[in-house]
């Protein structure tokens, strides 16, 4: 299927629910995951009207950066290790998988200027999973005002793959609640507004549960 026939559907998705939450589909953000395509595949999601862009990989996001450049806003969404930092920073709007200080620390010395930065928790518990425990994400927040170049513009998470709506609204509105925790100490470094979750599997229910960004790859360029 073609990119712009894959995003009407998610567009006309996104909107459906919007309409069950009164939310404006305005309000959400959709990254295009292009992981698994090549730069041709990502040229073609440009064309149809997709301006944000994620990859996972160092090496992917390089790659595909090298051609797009400024055509799209870039969020680096897989784990990053602290040595490949300073070949992003400078290159990302934003960083979706904030998980350590020692990340932080690393931001903070190679950026020129502050980065926005999401939070990466752990919600769901699975131990393949990245991210800080959901009890400890507010602690390693306060941590974070050391670092005046990373700034917390919001929270991510990864669901696990699962056909259980009821489980998956859960993860989704842990995530919505620890935001708001986050939000309400008014923290000038971390305003954290946003909810970075929904993929293509479970993309609605995530913006039915306040989602601000989806990061979605196989339902829209494919895999
Ligand atoms: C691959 C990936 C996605 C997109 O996955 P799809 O299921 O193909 O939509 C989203 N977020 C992260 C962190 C990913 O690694």
């Amino acid at each position: 299927m073609d990119v712009a026939t894959n995003l009407r559907q998610i567009q006309y998705n996104i909107e459906q629910a919007c309409a069950k939450r009164n939310r404006n589909p305005e309000e959400i953000t959709i990254i295009g995951v292009t992981k698994y395509v090549t730069i041709e595949r990502t040229e073609e999601a440009i064309k149809a009207g997709i301006t944000n862009l994620g990859e996972n990989r160092l090496e992917g996001f390089l790659e595909k950066h090298a051609y797009i450049q400024d055509q799209a806003s870039w969020h680096f969404i897989g784990t990053l290790q602290s040595r490949k930092v300073k070949d992003v920073v400078g290159k990302v709007d934003a960083i979706h998988s904030l998980d350590r200080i020692s990340l932080a620390k690393e931001i903070n010395k190679r950026a020129a200027e502050p980065v926005d930065c999401f939070v990466q928790v752990n919600v769901s518990g699975e131990d393949t999973k990245h991210g800080l425990n959901p009890d400890d994400t507010l602690s390693f927040i306060k941590q974070l005002e050391a670092f005046e170049n990373v700034r917390v513009v919001g929270l991510m998470t990864m669901a696990p793959h699962s056909d259980d709506a009821q489980y998956l609204r859960g993860v989704f509105r842990r995530l919505a609640s620890l935001r708001n925790t986050v939000k309400a100490e008014q923290l000038p470094y971390a305003p954290c507004n946003d909810l970075s979750m929904g993929m293509s599997n479970d993309y609605q229910l995530a913006v039915e549960e306040g989602a601000t960004h989806i990061r979605v790859g196989s339902e829209l360029v494919g895999s």
